[in-house]
């Protein structure tokens, strides 16, 4: 039964993944690696006879072999018995702290990862369903235990100066000939099961209740419980016929940048007999029922046998169970079955047949992932009432949310003609430009940026850090406005010493001297000039004067004349003293050999790469002797080296780090 083809266990596997919710979560941690497997863990208990239930002969028609194994007496030959082998078997005196210790304990963990988890008790009418995940107050069960621990470790990890806040909120509803009616709120009616655009599977209009106690939990889930054993009485036996879901979610929201936000479900269902009824010869209403056995019961099991045929559709729509399960079973949950079954002869078939389902699941493969998202509005980040103060937090609501009022209403589709604006809401943004946008937001924050990442900053902030980019645009306008007057003011200086000097300057420049007359300071520092009075600086006998010239001009009629462009390039060269030039080439050549590649990177014409390649070459052949050496090593050809070189000397000129003349 367990000899499969590599190629049927891989079907299935993919059967697992492609029909999972969670297949296309825009916020699954890692959507670019495909999350680990985890195979539906497959518990099975082995009640022990109870009152009224033993027959004259009461020998068991199942006994456990050990810890993962049990054997059950084969109709077809009474000399054999069939073996099965489960990931766990608990024997009439195991207890209800064995159970949950051994096999739900350990999963309630993945919750606090944002993962989601699901037990679901399995099993005929009778073999003790309710017993394992309620208990009684003696002897509790799977659910109390659940939630007593659950609470106490969300407690523990969302406490004050603890990375993340977290809060817990409980469901309950029972799915009654496929209709889905909310325990907490009896009058709601059958409710619809959708699932949004990230494959989460929503029911809107569920209560949620918040809890944050055992206290909390009893108050809410004993009335509930009452509503469905009300049903019971009234209906007959439609407590077995009904599934009850208790749905516990755990939110968490990261306190500090950058706000991440999980979410893990666990739902603990107690499942409606799995008994064949067509075989028990009911009638009237539990014919009707059983038209299908139980719908959701029926398809849980064709469900559950695609899965493990690893066939390419998977009917999980079939049903309101299946779809409300489609994330536990081949989805995303680390999910854990437990077969309940009675010891007792007349029990047989259905022992049977739920350990054949058991087996089955057993089959099926799982890939948990952490559903986690980063603050998806860059609208202010959603802090608890408490945390923001009353005022504070309504005005921290989106408007999407304050709309709705339904957090579970699937975030509306985005509209095509929207704009990209850093103020647009993210969740409406194509998943591929998002996900960019994030990993980039990620990059410049493990890279140690100076800049604040804007994906991640709360609004407020946002809109501090635009103002100030205003603010600084205005500044280098004012700046320009100033260095516009500056070199009026040197044009007009220049224009009244060369009337002073008629005599040794060229004729052009007289004109210049029809300019407003103002004094300027004496120029310590290279400026830039217009072209016209460059040729009239070349002959000035001022040795303070340093000129970068603007050879555009020159260059094109270089390039009229199809002269070598070099010669265009080295004019510059002419223009600045030659103590001046060594003094630059100097500066350069003492930060190639001494700067990191970050500080490289400051040099004109020097990208990440070039940089890195610096870094490579010094450490290779050890430092620079000059410039040029970059040319040698292939750093640069040589067109880029004089370029480099000319840019850098004029830019260090500029900038006044070249002082006087030596
Ligand atoms: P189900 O929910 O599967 O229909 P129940 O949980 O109601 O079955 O169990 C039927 C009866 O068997 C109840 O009286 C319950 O107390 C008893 N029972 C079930 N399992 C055990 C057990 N492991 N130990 C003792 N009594 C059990
Ligand atoms: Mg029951």
């Amino acid at each position: 039964m367990d000899a499969r083809s590599p190629s049927q266990l891989r079907r299935r596997e993919m059967a697992a993944v492609t029909s999972g919710a969670g297949r296309c979560r825009l916020s699954k941690v890692g959507a670019g690696r495909r999350p680990p497997p985890a195979r539906v863990r497959v518990a099975v208990r082995l009640r022990p006879f109870v009152d009224g239930t033993a027959g004259a002969d009461d020998t068991p028609c199942v006994r456990g072999l050990d810890s993962c194994s049990l054997e059950i007496a084969n109709w077809r030959n009474h000399q054999e018995t069939l073996k099965y082998q489960f990931d766990a078997f608990y024997g009439e005196r195991s207890s209800q702290q064995d159970i949950y210790a051994g096999s739900v304990q350990p999963i309630l963990r993945h919750l606090l990862e944002g993962q989601n988890a699901s037990v679901l008790a399995y099993g005929p009418t009778g073999a003790g369903k309710t017993h394992t995940m309620l208990g009684s107050p003696e002897q509790p069960g799977v659910i109390p235990r659940a939630l007593m621990d659950l609470l106490q470790l969300t407690r523990e990890e969302g406490a004050e100066g603890r990375p993340w806040a977290l809060s817990v909120t409980m469901s309950y509803l029972e799915i009654y000939q496929e209709k889905v009616l909310d325990l907490l709120d009896p009058a709601s009616g059958d409710l619809v099961i959708r699932e949004d655009c990230r494959g989460n599977i929503l029911i809107p209009g569920l209560t949620h209740k918040p809890i944050t106690s055992f206290a909390d939990f009893e108050r809410h889930f004993l009335p509930a419980s009452r509503n469905r054993t009300v049903g019971a009485t009234r209906l007959n036996q439609r407590s077995s016929r009904s599934h009850a879901v208790l749905l516990v979610k755990v939110d968490q929201r990261e306190r500090l940048a950058p706000f991440r936000q999980r979410e893990g479900k666990l739902y603990l269902i107690d499942l409606a007999g799995s008994e064949d009824n067509r075989r028990t010869g009911n009638k009237g209403l539990r014919l009707k029922e059983s038209g299908a056995i139980n719908t959701s019961l029926f398809v849980l099991g064709k469900v559950v046998d695609a899965l493990h045929q690893g066939l390419p559709r998977v009917p999980y729509r079939d049903s309101k169970l299946t779809r409300l399960l489609q994330d536990s079973l081949g989805g995303s949950a680390h999910s854990i079955l437990i077969a309940n079954i009675g010891p007792e002869r007349c029990f047989y078939q259905d022992t049977l047949s739920a350990l054949n389902f058991a087996a089955r699941s057993k089959e099926v493969i799982n890939r948990p992932f952490t559903n986690e998202s980063l603050q998806l509005l860059l609208a202010p980040v959603k802090l608890s009432q408490k945390e923001l103060g009353p005022s504070e937090a309504k005005k921290a609501r989106g408007p999407e949310e304050e709309k709705t009022g339904n957090p579970e209403s699937p975030a509306p589709p985005a509209s095509a003609s929207q704009k990209f604006s850093p103020l647009q809401k993210l969740s409406s943004m194509d998943p591929a430009v998002l996900q960019r946008l994030l990993s980039l937001d990620r990059l410049l924050g493990s890279q140690g940026t100076q800049g604040t990442p804007l994906l991640s900053t709360p609004r407020r902030e946002r809109m501090v850090l635009m103002k100030i980019v205003e603010e600084k645009d205005l500044e280098i306008e004012r700046l320009k406005m100033e260095q516009k007057e500056l070199e009026a003011q040197v044009l007009a200086q220049k224009a009244v010493d060369s009337t002073e000097g008629e005599n040794c300057s060229p004729p052009m420049l007289l004109p210049l001297a029809r300019r407003r007359v103002t004094v300027a300071k004496p120029l310590q520092k290279a400026v830039v000039m217009p072209l016209q009075l460059i040729q009239e600086q070349a002959a000035s006998p001022n040795p303070d004067i340093h000129i970068l010239k603007k050879n555009r001009k020159r260059k094109r009629e270089d390039l009229d004349a199809s002269e070598p462009q070099e010669k265009a390039e080295d004019c510059w060269e002419l223009q600045l003293s030659s103590g001046l030039l060594a003094h630059g080439r100097q500066k350069i050549l003492q930060l190639l050999n001494e700067g990191s590649a970050r500080d490289l990177r400051s040099l004109q014409r020097i990208g990440e790469k070039k940089a890195q390649l610096i870094v490579g070459c010094r450490e290779l052949h050890g430092p620079f002797s000059q410039v040029e050496d970059l040319e040698r090593v292939k750093v640069m050809s040589g067109r880029q080296l004089a370029s480099f070189l000319k840019a850098n000397i004029l830019g260090l000129a500029a900038a006044g780090q070249l002082g006087g003349p030596s």
